[in-house]
């Protein structure tokens, strides 16, 4: 059995378009490969920096996700190997053996399918954009252009009005 605690650099495009595990960002491997008889076990952890945005209101989200590695790969000529294409299945090639496929699948089945910064985030106002987390009360009025002209109407007589209560007061005087 052998033992690997390394900090390597991460391969770049883990992930979705709105969040994953930025290429070149630290993956702390913690790996132990136990020989078996039909290959190699490897097991252990990769803590990886996840970085993305919240899919409502595109703040930046930013953890430590710790991924649980188990995978065994098999000898070429293994009597358990399999050419199964539907199956995911690693083999030790010239006694090699590729690790980035495995911490690949398990830092991507771990994403969040719609990244939030919160479960309750309000989003974006979907007619100007604004942040609707910093005002809550946020709206546009929707006019009817059916009821414009009433509306000017209104303002019409709200201005008469107030121009009778001046004339009022001056007849007051
Ligand atoms: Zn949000
Ligand atoms: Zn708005």
């Amino acid at each position: 059995m052998k033992t690997l605690v390394e900090q390597v650099p991460a391969p770049a495009h883990v992930g979705n378009a709105l969040i994953g595990v930025r290429g070149g960002s630290e993956v702390d491997l913690d790996l132990r490969f136990e020989a078996v008889h039909e290959g190699i076990l490897v097991s252990g952890t990769a803590a990886v920096e996840i970085a993305g945005e919240c899919g409502r209101c595109l703040t930046p989200i930013e953890y430590d996700y710790e991924a649980d590695i188990q995978e065994l790969f098999y000898y070429e000529g293994s009597a358990e190997f399999e050419d199964d294409d539907e199956a995911d299945q690693y083999w030790v090639v010239d006694d090699f053996i590729d690790v980035e496929p495995v911490l690949r699948n398990a830092v991507v089945t771990a994403l969040p399918f719609q990244p939030v910064c919160r479960e309750d985030c309000l989003g974006l106002c979907s007619e100007c954009g604004k942040d609707l987390n910093e005002d809550p009360e946020h709206f546009h009025e929707v006019l009817d252009p059916r009821w414009a002209a009433l509306a000017q109407l209104a303002d019409f007589v709200a201005e008469d009005a107030t121009t009778s209560k001046t004339s009022d007061k001056r007849e007051e005087k």
